[in-house]
């Protein structure tokens, strides 16, 4: 994952995203980590489930409501917040950059970092500048 070693604690919360991204039965395995100051309050993954607050139309008209990794925690989000969102395959890591509805919602909560991993399984970093709403 990342060059330097992580502490075992990191690397249970890492293993554990892992378990459920790729055990989530869709085509892709995603999970978010949301924290607050440093500590995991939720992890989560895409999922087929629905939630209404994420109804969403995509640009080819139909409309989707499934949870992405990244909406299943900002559920329990706070502003200040923090969110890491990792994609993983059976072999390694994938592009992670939540997509445009995501990033909405990150916005709208208050969310102050996105951490997100990219195909080589490194970190990218968004600092999110808070909405003045
Ligand atoms: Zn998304």
């Amino acid at each position: 994952m990342e060059h330097h070693a992580l502490d075992s604690r990191q690397r249970r919360v890492y293993h554990r995203a892992r378990e459920l991204a790729i055990n989530n039965e869709r085509q892709y395995h995603v999970a978010a980590i949301l924290r607050r100051k440093g500590r995991v309050v939720r992890i989560g993954e895409n999922t087929s489930k629905t939630h209404p607050r994420f109804k969403r139309q995509y640009k080819d008209g139909t409309w989707g409501s499934h949870m992405h990794a990244e909406m299943n925690v900002l559920r329990f989000s706070q502003p200040g917040d923090t969110l890491e969102v990792m994609r993983f395959t059976k072999k390694g890591m994938a592009m992670a950059k939540p997509c445009v509805h995501c990033m909405q919602h990150i916005v709208q909560s208050g969310i102050t970092k996105v951490s997100y991993t990219d195909e080589n399984g490194q970190w990218k970093h968004m600092h999110i500048k808070r909405s003045t709403k």
